[in-house]
């Protein structure tokens, strides 16, 4: 007998993690962080109790916070066994934790400055050495390669096509002379995106856990190429500089290897790209070491030795001083820097410095939350607080929404559409309620599965 018991991304798409139980072995697939909402946050911090300990193996299905960022705090716990990913992921991984684990030290240090946490003094879910503690334990493999997870338990990586090193997980384990699978789909990419393969065909899974972020939308159609052109060659004609807020893993490197494909086709000028991040630049160092993974397009590129994801003046500024030295540059040229969302980082000097220029642009390549500063310029507002000031908006703002690395609810349907028979339960996860709920209709009306959206800790038989 085997079960599996959800413990995150239930009516959410954070804090990823399912424990699969066979026999006496108990693996965890994803060990990601709760993010958003203080009521999700707040699971951070409840222990996990004796299953810390009794867990023989981790497997994780790619890099993203929200999939992996509670692994120093398990190891904080007690758990020392084996953390299996690919070996992408692996290296993404060893800077990705240290950052997060950085940032929570941050968070307890303000926090205890403005003395508002119940504890005093403050902790943080973490430190750099749970981190480190953390990274040690990962354990890389290609994609492919089998391995025994836990006694009783095989398991390999697919191309999930959704950030470099991006897998599913396959499991399978023996039910009496029957061989029984399930398939974890972590975070599902899109078909013909740069870089990366497109997500790997599977043809069949007894049992498939299927993620719902974009199941109630569809991206536009249209080119974010083209768009990113009309906006440079427009804020070029005004000798304006571009501003483009991008996360540091996976977004930026998109966004480098558009540019540079811009370049080659003498669509746009040469000039000047900084990437002024020191994780967005650390992350490309780990793209660029694994051109094994990459698409027909990349590898053709790379053989060649191309560089794909620099232009002709791609410009580094990992120290702070060559940083503030981009402030001084007044010809037209392109800052790509973090966060995303304008919550903080290099990017809201930038900002500060060009928003309030007519002639510069602001580009905005990913989805901007509510009460974000990103989301208070999209929305038109005239003036946003940065470091305390007002800074008045006058530049142009952009948005370029189809730069998702998620499929919507379209392209999970065709991708589902490689199964050649029905898995016996597909469980629905990794979504609003909403998303989940309108995927699971599009399931079953167009596919006629046998479909379940589970709650938050439920425990359910295979
Ligand atoms: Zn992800």
């Amino acid at each position: 007998m085997a079960s599996i018991t959800f413990l995150g991304a239930t009516g959410t798409v954070t804090g990823s993690k399912y424990c699969l139980h066979h026999a006496d072995s108990r693996i965890l697939i994803d060990c990601g962080l709760f993010q958003g909402l203080k009521e999700l946050r707040l699971r951070n911090w409840a222990d996990m109790g004796s299953l810390a300990r009794e867990l023989d193996a981790i497997v994780l299905t790619h890099a993203h916070i929200d999939h992996t960022g509670y692994l120093p705090r398990l190891v904080r716990q007690g758990f020392n066994k084996p953390v299996f990913c690919t070996e992408a992921t692996r290296d993404l991984l060893e800077i990705m934790l240290l950052d997060s684990a950085h940032l929570q030290e941050e968070d307890a240090k303000y926090a205890n400055k403005k003395g508002f946490s119940k504890h005093r003094p403050a902790l943080p879910l973490y430190t750099i050495e749970d981190a480190q503690k953390a990274i040690s334990l990962l354990r890389g493999l290609p994609y492919g390669q089998e391995f025994e997870a836990a006694a009783g338990i095989r398991a390999h990586f697919l191309d999930a096509g959704h950030i470099l090193g991006s897998a599913f997980v396959s499991a399978e384990w023996q039910e009496g002379s029957e061989t029984r699978s399930i398939l974890f789909s972590g975070d599902l990419g899109r078909p013909d995106r740069p870089i990366l393969k497109n997500p790997a065909k599977v043809k069949d899974a007894d049992y498939l856990l299927i993620e719902s972020t974009y199941g109630d939308r569809l991206h536009p159609e249209g080119d974010p190429k083209t768009e990113i052109k009309r906006i440079i060659l427009e804020t070029v004609q005004r000798r304006g500089v571009i501003v483009i807020p991008a996360f540091a893993v996976g977004r930026t490197q998109e966004l480098l290897y558009r540019l540079r494909e811009l370049e080659d086709e003498k669509a746009i000028p040469v000039m000047p790209v900084y990437v002024d991040s020191p994780m967005a630049i650390k992350a490309t160092t780990v793209y660029e070491k694994h051109p094994q993974v990459y698409d027909r397009e990349a590898t053709r590129l790379s053989e060649k030795g191309i560089e794909v994801m620099q232009t002709t003046q791609t410009i580094f500024t990992p120290g702070v001083e060559e940083s503030k030295r981009i402030n001084e540059q007044d010809q037209p040229c392109i800052i790509i820097s973090a966060s995303g969302m304008l919550t903080g980082g290099r990017i809201l000097h930038h900002l500060a410095r060009r928003l309030p220029q007519k002639k510069n642009s602001i580009v905005f390549v990913g989805y901007q939350a509510e009460g974000t500063r990103g989301r208070a310029l999209q929305e038109g507002k005239r003036e946003i607080k940065i470091h305390g000031m007002q800074v008045r908006s006058a530049a142009h703002i952009e948005t370029i929404s189809d730069f998702s690395a998620h499929a919507d609810y379209r392209e999970i349907l065709n991708w589902l559409g490689n199964f050649e028979k029905a898995p016996r339960r597909t469980f629905i996860v990794h979504g609003e309620p909403q998303a989940s709920e309108n995927l699971e209709k599009n399931i079953k009306e167009g596919l006629g599965w046998e479909t379940y959206i589970p709650q938050y800790k439920e425990e359910i038989q295979l």
